[in-house]
């Protein structure tokens, strides 16, 4: 067992993790060998530079990564199937016993999706059948690893047609594991604000739990915007919200729960160079609502643990902290009743019994 492995060794809550952002390097170059897709390189190690992020850059240069390898599994049943299982096995190692893994099944379906933006060609899998495949895959691997699963379906807010669908869809499977809606990419939603909301007052309407990417690359005034407009139940990031103290204390006052993904500030430039200066490390002081997450994974070849190293290494937290953190993820993840309950008693009991030596 590694270092971290033995010291972060209890029950992990993970709610902020893209299973479209989940992968494995050798996967990725079999795909492509399989489907004859094209890769720059099919060098285990070249390969880095052009589907991981190693430099901090930002949120934009992060993203551009993604068109090198979402091809390889987009638009193919067997690959996405097999990313998902593999993404829940890894979830597993880092020792979550339970995560809300999202996706967009829009980006990685080829049929009845417009605009095409990941797979290589048009095919028959529409986001529909992305779904059920993703749905079968996490709870197969779920049982066998051990492991509790949900999906969240998120959507991009340029494309506000995907919205509509994404979010029927969620409705439609809300008995088959799909929990949550998310939406990403904010940033020019006063064009199509009205679209928006609509679907966000669908969401609620339907019973269907909600978060918004906000306030990482763009402003607190995004945070306002998911809060106040979109009713959003959680918050993605959210780090920006530290520039406007009055929208702050709004998401304290309401205890709106932060979704923080650490390293992938750091690379995507949303928060300062100097770890010391994380927004978390003042949310942390106020008692802010707010859990750790990975983001992208794979993208970032970083594990739940090294996100926990960053935060008891520079914002001075302690297991017991680390715990408390589980706990707000628990408490405001997107499981209905019973089963948030027996979730959150489950860390409760465990954490109770944990030996701090
Ligand atoms: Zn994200």
């Amino acid at each position: 067992m590694s270092e971290n492995m033995e010291r972060y060794n209890f029950s992990k809550a993970e709610l902020h993790c893209h299973l479209d952002g989940c992968f494995r390097t050798g996967t990725i170059l079999e795909l492509a060998r399989n489907r004859g897709i094209k890769l720059p390189t099919y060098d285990e190690k070249e390969i880095q530079q052009y589907i991981n992020v190693k430099k901090r850059c930002s949120l934009k240069e992060c993203l551009s990564q993604f068109f090198n390898f979402l091809p390889t599994f987009a638009g193919d049943a067997d690959a996405i199937s097999r990313i998902a299982k593999e993404a829940v096995e890894d979830r597993a190692k880092d020792g979550v016993t339970y995560v809300e893994l999202r996706y967009s099944p829009h980006i990685l379906a080829n049929c009845d999706v417009d605009p095409l933006l990941f797979a290589k060609e048009r095919g028959r899998l529409r986001p529909k059948d992305v779904v059920e495949v993703i749905n079968k895959a996490v709870r197969e691997s779920g049982e066998k690893h051990q492991i509790k699963v949900r999906t969240i379906l998120c959507t991009i807010a340029e494309y506000s047609h995907w919205g509509i669908e994404t979010a029927h869809l969620c409705q439609e499977y809300a008995n088959e594991g799909t929990v949550g809606f998310d939406i990403a990419d904010i940033e020019g939603m006063e064009k199509n604000l009205k679209d928006n909301m609509e679907i966000f007052q669908f969401c609620k309407k339907n019973g269907i739990h909600t978060t918004v990417h906000a306030g990482e690359g763009g402003p607190a005034a995004e945070v306002q915007l998911a809060i106040e407009k979109l009713h959003s139940d959680r918050i993605g990031h959210g780090y920006r919200v530290l520039e406007d103290e009055s929208i702050y204390e709004i998401a304290k006052t309401k205890g709106i729960h932060f979704e923080v993904c650490p390293i992938s500030s750091f690379f995507t430039a949303s928060v300062p160079e100097d770890w010391h200066k994380h927004p978390a490390k003042r949310f942390f002081h106020d008692g802010v609502n707010f859990g750790l997450n990975t983001d992208d994974p794979g993208v970032l070849q970083s594990t739940l643990m090294d996100e926990y190293d960053i935060a008891t290494r520079y914002w001075g937290m302690t297991t017991k902290d680390l715990h408390t953190l589980n706990i707000n993820a628990a408490k405001s993840c997107f499981l209905d009743g019973a089963e948030k309950y027996e979730l959150v008693q489950n860390l409760e009991k465990e954490y109770q019994n944990f030996n701090f030596e």
